[in-house]
């Protein structure tokens, strides 16, 4: 029939830059779903007026000082609140059909996770999540019979042009990168370059941590080891690829010569409405790229002395076990780092490194092993950036 019933959904992250793009879709189509559960990291007002305009049933917040705040926020309503990490794996626990994970970081991994093991669809974009448990989240996937649907636009693009095709006629797949704000930047003014210049992406207007990783050229890293577990294709045939212009997303070549790409505006709407009406397509707000008017698509192979980065990634993967685990934390740490005027630009990588080269080897069997991982690192980069800091 050509009734439905609306689709139940909740968005972790609903205050960031995806979680809103996501509640913009929600916001144009109020027919076609009912929100359940909704969470931010500290910003109760935000999140209070996102659950009173969409009906939600339930709202966290994940730093547990401002759980009266919230309380308070949303009295006079009968949307049930939370705060902590807790109340954040509740808010994915909770009864939706289709979940967005948004938060950024770690952090977003065991409410992923709460969601993967309900068996729902769980549309990914904290790619961190497969960074840092790659293995441990895919064998939960297909354990609990979830459908993970990738949100990030170069792996939305490849499952797209995937679809329907043998993982035997793959040869490579190819990752596009724009590049970021300093893609012709020397080295000597990346020396200098402050966390203002670092997030003012060109094409793409994204959070904090996620523009500091486009600039550093990590976030390509991430996405390599993401492409890797979504995929199941080794490290060795997925190659880098830097496109300024951001218009493919990415591409997958055929052992037959073809080679496959999906092409758009670079608006993160559009992947993550491919997301939302999977299987189907929904109408989406984004203007298909007029490439008349764009004139140009223009591609460059990556400067690995500039931005190293994206080798320490390689490396990583190539090393398994918890060396994306460690990764992934001392990039974390790092970056907010970076961020908070403590270490230079080029001290990201750097630091990255050097927790790499001390990390040790050992396999990831469980959370625990990833939790302990990620601590160890944590630490490590800390201790590493005030010694940084000491010596500069
Ligand atoms: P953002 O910083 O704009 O938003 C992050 C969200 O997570 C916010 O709701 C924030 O309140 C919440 N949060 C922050 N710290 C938290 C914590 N410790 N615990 C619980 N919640 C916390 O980030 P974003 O740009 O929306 O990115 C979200 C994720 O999506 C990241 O993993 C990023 O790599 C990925 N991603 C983003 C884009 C993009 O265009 N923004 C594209 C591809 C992938
Ligand atoms: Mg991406």
């Amino acid at each position: 029939s050509e009734w439905n019933e609306p689709r139940t959904i909740s968005v972790l992250g609903a205050t960031g830059s995806i979680g809103s793009s996501t509640l913009d879709l929600v916001r144009r189509h109020p027919e076609a779903f009912r929100v359940e559960a909704l969470t931010a990291g500290g910003n109760v007002e935000q999140l209070a007026a996102l659950a009173r305009e969409f009906g939600a049933r339930y709202a966290a917040v994940a730093d547990p000082d401002r759980y009266a705040a919230l309380k308070e926020a949303l009295a006079d309503t009968d949307i049930a609140v939370g705060a902590g990490d807790q109340a954040l794996v509740e808010a994915a626990d909770r009864p939706a059909e289709w979940v967005m994970a948004a938060i950024v970081g770690s952090a977003g991994l065991a409410p992923a996770l709460a969601a993967i093991r309900r068996g729902v669809t769980v549309a990914l974009a904290n790619k961190e999540t497969l960074v840092c448990a790659g293995e441990l989240v895919m064998n939960e996937v297909a354990r609990h019979g979830a459908t993970l649907l990738p949100v990030d636009s170069e792996h939305n693009a490849i499952f797209q042009v995937l679809d329907g095709e043998r993982r035997s006629d793959v040869s490579r797949l190819i990752l596009t990168a724009s590049g970021g704000p300093f893609r012709q930047t020397s080295r000597e003014v990346l020396e200098r370059a402050t966390p203002e210049q670092a997030v003012a992406h060109p094409n793409w207007s994204m959070g904090a941590k996620i523009s500091v990783d486009s600039a550093t050229m990590m976030n390509k890293g991430l996405e390599l080891i993401e492409a890797h577990h979504l995929f199941q294709i080794p490290e060795e045939r997925i190659d880098v690829l830097v496109h300024p212009q951001s218009i493919i997303h990415s591409m997958v070549a055929y052992r037959d010569g073809s080679t496959l790409a999906q092409l758009g505006l670079p608006d993160m709407r559009t992947p993550i409405a491919h997301t939302l009406a999977w299987p189907g397509r929904m109408a989406g707000p984004v203007e298909h790229a007029d490439l008349a008017s764009i004139g140009q698509l223009t591609f460059e192979a990556p400067d690995d002395a500039r931005f190293p980065a994206l080798g320490l990634a390689r490396e990583a993967l190539r090393r398994a076990g918890r060396a994306p685990t460690m990764l992934n934390a001392a990039n974390e740490v790092a970056v907010q780092a970076f961020l908070d005027g403590e270490i230079g630009f080029l001290g990201v990588p750097e630091t990255v490194e050097a927790v790499l080269d001390r990390c040790g080897i050992g396999p990831i069997a469980g959370l625990d092993d990833v939790e302990e991982a990620d601590r160890e690192a944590r630490a490590l980069t800390r201790s590493l950036a005030r010694r940084a800091r000491a010596s500069a």
